[in-house]
């Protein structure tokens, strides 16, 4: 698996796993970056690929159920 350049240009939420503050940087941010530096609680977390990647595939790839519209969780009862 590798970096999608299609999230280069999208949203992706992040959050500071010290504090748990969400953050919004680019696909193209994260592609890029080597560390990511809290706002709220300075946390310096260093942005390795396989963390790049899972937060890539979380953007990609959201747990189902919380998500989902209305309509469709009473559907799948
Ligand atoms: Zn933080």
């Amino acid at each position: 698996m590798i970096l999608s350049r299609d999230l280069y240009d999208s949203d992706i939420t992040f959050h500071c796993p010290e504090c748990g503050t969400a953050v919004v940087r680019k696909g193209s941010w994260f592609k890029s970056s080597k560390v990511f530096i809290c706002d709220t609680c300075n946390a310096q977390t260093r942005l390795t690929y396989g963390l790049k990647l899972a937060i890539f595939d979380a953007y990609l790839h959201p747990p189902a159920a919380p998500n989902l519209p209305a309509y469709v969780r009473r559907k799948e009862q």
